[in-house]
């Protein structure tokens, strides 16, 4: 057997410039800097560089491996599959079992009417999906003037030309359009930065849901198709919506007879402590989709969820719904994705999150608020979110420049052995679930080292 071909750290960084594009990123940087830093092993929550760096990764990768890295049973699964069946199409009324069992095993997860599994390979597949599925279902119905989707400004539904056009994200929509048509972006429930001072919570939930009402009252009811968006915004900055927010977006979806989707690619598979967002904030949705924690990002899976009466209307046109990817419920992805959901159900991760690890996050990140760089912070399960500041008591940022104490403060944290996101001024976190408490007191402590040995260069004279 050949074995794998092996590259010291200097010469992967040098091949890195010069032919690996990394994905949202900025090339000319990858250049400058020397190339990225490699990434060679994953054990539990840390992850090892090529120069022998441990860091513990409050990113789960990218938002996505709940049951924390080197799992045996992920790969025995694999392999298993693969010596049995590595691929076969769902196109050809065929289909392989861990497909079939894996569909039926979220199907339970989901609960209630949502009961009906389409396979995809990313997040932004999973969002195409549910986008082309709203407007047919709506087109099933005989009313194809319903394409109209609303969604939040900020949001993020992924980067192929549909995820971007149903996203928020200027910074998206300036590169590479046109977009889709028909997708509008309304406020997004930022309270740290959109809340005004004379409102109470129930207020500014009020105002950001009635922003999407007003919305679907200005384009026209009858063109709307769906309101659409994250439980907790993700990407954007970990963005947890006001109490009594989401109920009043079911309630507006209801009145005005639109669907609602929810995009679970970073809240699903016990995230926030359920194992869906809707879940957590009591709401029904019609069509969801998921990714990452989903097969804890071993390999590549999604999937879209429909509603039954969303699955019956497309059955009763008779025709064939002509979407789907030569991977959609590709056989080893699933069977990696079963031994995911084994893991998480037997080593109780949903509910570790929800009363034990989650709060005690919390209760670290509270003991970062009285730092002086610190305006916010907040969490929701184990998604967390640190605000830095200029000057306490206000949401004022250091410098002209959004993003320069963020990722200042960020590269501090990964200097000291830490791994965490910075979106602009707001430092992120989303560790595996299998995170410990002893973990959690060195994200704190390695964040507040971090913040004191920043502060001094923030604070200096032209930064400010
Ligand atoms: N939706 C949400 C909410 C996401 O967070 C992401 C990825 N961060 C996506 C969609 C897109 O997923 P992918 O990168 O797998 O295409």
């Amino acid at each position: 057997m050949r074995s794998a071909p092996s590259y010291d750290n200097a010469d992967l960084r040098r091949l890195d410039v010069a032919h690996h594009l990394p994905p949202q990123q900025d090339w000319a940087l990858q250049k400058n800097s020397g190339g990225s830093r490699i990434i060679v092993k994953g054990e539990d929550s840390t992850i090892w560089d090529a120069e022998g760096n441990a860091i513990l990764d409050a990113m789960a990768g990218l938002w996505c491996v709940q049951v924390g890295y080197g799992r045996r049973e992920m790969a025995e699964a694999a392999f298993a599959q693969m010596s049995e069946l590595p691929f076969y199409n769902s196109f050809f009324r065929t289909a392989a079992p861990p497909t079939i069992a894996l569909a039926s095993r979220i199907a339970g997860l989901l609960g209630g009417s949502l009961q009906h599994v389409f396979f995809n390979n990313s997040g932004s597949e999973a969002v195409d999906t549910l986008v082309r599925t709203a407007r047919y279902y709506w087109q099933a119905r005989g009313e194809p003037q319903r394409s109209v989707i609303i969604g939040r400004k900020n949001g993020y539904h992924g980067s192929t030309i549909g995820g971007v056009s149903m996203g928020g994200m200027v910074s998206m929509h300036n590169q590479g359009g046109p977009w889709v048509p028909d997708h509008e972006h309304v406020m997004q429930p930022y309270s740290f930065e959109e809340q005004r001072p004379d409102e109470d919570e129930d207020m500014f939930a009020e105002r950001a849901a009635r922003a999407i009402e007003d919305k679907l009252l200005e384009v026209g009811p009858e063109r709307v198709a769906m309101i659409f968006g994250e439980p907790v915004q993700g990407a954007g900055g970990v963005i947890i919506p006001p109490r009594g927010y989401w109920s009043r977006v079911e309630e507006i979806a209801r009145k005005y007879g639109v669907l609602l989707g929810c995009d679970e690619v970073i809240c699903g598979y016990g995230r926030l402590g359920e194992w869906f967002g809707f879940q957590h904030f009591g709401v029904k949705p019609d069509l969801v989709s998921m990714a990452k924690g989903l097969s804890s990002g071993y390999l590549p899976i999604s999937a879209t969820a429909m509603a039954d009466h969303v699955v019956e209307t497309i059955r009763e046109a008779n025709a064939p719904f002509v979407h789907g990817y030569t991977y959609s419920g590709h056989p080893t992805s699933a069977a990696v994705a079963l031994a995911n959901i084994d893991i998480i159900e037997r080593e109780g991760l949903v509910d570790r999150t929800k009363n034990d690890t989650g709060p005690y996050l919390a209760k670290a990140l509270q003991s970062l608020a009285d730092h002086p760089l610190v305006g916010e912070v907040r969490s929701l399960g184990l998604l967390g979110a640190i605000e830095i500041v200029s000057e306490k008591g206000t949401s004022s940022r250091f410098g002209n420049k959004p993003g320069l104490a963020g990722a200042m403060i960020r590269d501090a944290c990964i200097e000291r052995g830490l791994m965490l996101r910075a979106v602009k001024d707001t430092l992120v976190m989303s560790p595996p679930l299998v995170i410990t408490h002893d973990e959690i007191d060195r994200i704190a402590m390695i964040v507040r080292e971090s913040l004191d040995a920043c502060e001094p260069a923030l604070r200096e004279a032209g930064v400010t």
